[in-house]
């Protein structure tokens, strides 16, 4: 025998035990979106390279450890498989014109791909729902989006997520504050690790957004930028948090968060929980007002975020929350000649009916396809013999209550089966 293919580490099946709940995450996603107006947009998985690399910053970790990058070697394109949304959809939104009529809010779902250590709430492969409001100014649409995003943590059954808040004011604020945080860490500088060394004048807020513990005293020992805050961007933070408190969604201000992505500036927000140890950042955004020219559009502002699939169903999960369970209504068992034929068109005019019908396959005794129909979760089982086909009928047997079998036409079991749905 030759020995097995296993997956590459850290990018997950999702198998049938659980991909239940994922289909009832992204059924409520749909609805969530379209409640708020956003339309879907689908971009392609790989990316030239040069994109994120001018998006999301040359000195960040996305770009300069966690990219997978290679080369076609069949034209010679450097390519890489996208770390994340939001480079791509702008991409989109300006070689497709899409900004020309209007500012446009958009949303994507779909698989992500960063090459990190794989732990529990971190994959090489992970999934994001992000949405994009290009051409807005906020801070409307940036309240919005965090109303947004706590609605659907109701709409999931989900309590445990707090909000963090910030503003990274404007590029000129950010490098007024730039040269005060080199002198503060230079003036630390044998406490710094490799990475922090290596960016303190590259990108040295960068240094902020360390998840080395080791840093942790550093990082909060250091000037804050809401010192150098410009007005505009002071009169921006102030509106919005006006806006959450009308609605009345509780806020942390958390001077310290930066993102690490370079394109964020004024308004950043993450939603963080305690319940999924180190990796509690389930959902992370803010405006990016400048990304849009720097890749070659006409300057437009913007605001956005993207959450973690993975980390919220893990938070679902916790949470203890249900999802509506993947069964056929009905499984339908048949035995002889005459009811294997008959079986193929009963199972047929249930589905017409709009019912979720598993119509047994492959013989076997009638005791055996009963032990499939109870195993497969159905509330009935339509059973045909060689008697019932030449009837025209079934017997519709409930499988979960101790109720009688009755022997009814296809048309008979399938209404019965509806109503007790
Ligand atoms: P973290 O600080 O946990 O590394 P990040 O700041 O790198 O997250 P973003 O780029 O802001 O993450 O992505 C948005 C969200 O996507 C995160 O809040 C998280 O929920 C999820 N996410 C990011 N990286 C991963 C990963 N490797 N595996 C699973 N989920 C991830
Ligand atoms: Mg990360």
């Amino acid at each position: 025998m030759s020995q097995g293919i296993q997956g590459v580490r850290g990018m997950n099946d999702v198998l049938p035990a659980v991909s239940g709940r994922w289909i009832h995450f992204e059924s409520v996603v749909r609805d969530w979106v379209q409640s708020y107006g956003y339309q879907s947009i689908r971009m392609p998985i790989l990316e030239r390279t040069e994109l994120f690399v001018r998006s999301i910053g040359e000195v960040t970790d996305i770009v300069e450890k966690e990219m997978y990058t290679f080369v076609d070697e069949l034209n010679g394109e450097k390519l890489t498989l996208r770390p994340e949304g939001t480079a791509s959809c702008v991409r989109a939104a300006i070689e497709h014109n899409l900004l020309y009529p209007g500012p446009q809010r958009l949303w994507y779902s779909g698989p992500m791909f960063r090459h990190e250590r794989p732990q529990k709430g971190r994959y090489r492969q992970f999934h994001q729902v992000g949405v994009e409001a290009l051409g807005f100014p906020g801070p409307d649409i940036d309240g919005e989006q965090i109303l947004m995003c706590a609605r659907l943590w109701r709409l999931l059954g989900l309590q445990d997520i707090r909000l963090e808040l910030n503003s990274l004011g404007s590029a000129e604020a950010r490098q007024r504050y730039r040269t005060r945080l080199i002198a503060y860490l230079e003036s630390h500088a044998d406490a710094l690790d490799a990475d922090a060394r290596r960016r303190l004048h590259s990108n040295p807020l960068r240094v902020l957004d360390s998840k080395n513990p080791g840093m942790r005293d550093i990082i909060d020992g250091a000037p804050l930028l809401s010192d150098d805050l410009d007005e505009a961007s002071a009169r921006h933070f102030e509106e919005l948090q006006g806006i959450l408190r009308r609605a009345g969604v509780p806020f942390t201000l958390n001077p310290r968060l930066v993102r690490g992505l370079d394109y964020y500036n004024a308004t950043v927000f993450e939603w963080v929980t305690d319940k999924l140890g180190a990796q509690g950042t389930v959902c992370a955004g803010g405006r990016y007002d400048g990304l849009i020219g720097q890749i070659g559009g006409k300057a437009a502002p913007a605001c956005g975020f993207a959450m973690g699939v993975e980390r919220l169903l893990a938070l679902m999960d916790e949470a203890g929350v249900q999802s509506p369970a993947e069964v056929p209504d009905v499984y339908v068992v048949r035995q002889g000649d005459t009811a294997q034929h008959y079986g193929e068109s009963v199972a047929e005019s249930l589905r017409d009916l709009g019912l979720r019908v598993t119509l047994h396959c492959g013989g076997g005794s009638f005791k055996s396809q009963m032990k499939k129909a109870d195993g497969s979760g159905a509330a009935f089982a339509v059973i045909i013999g060689d008697n019932e086909a030449q009837a025209g009928r079934v017997m519709l047997k409930p499988l979960r209550e101790q109720q009688e079998q009755q022997l009814l036409t296809p048309e008979q079991a399938g209404e019965l089966i509806k109503k007790s749905r």
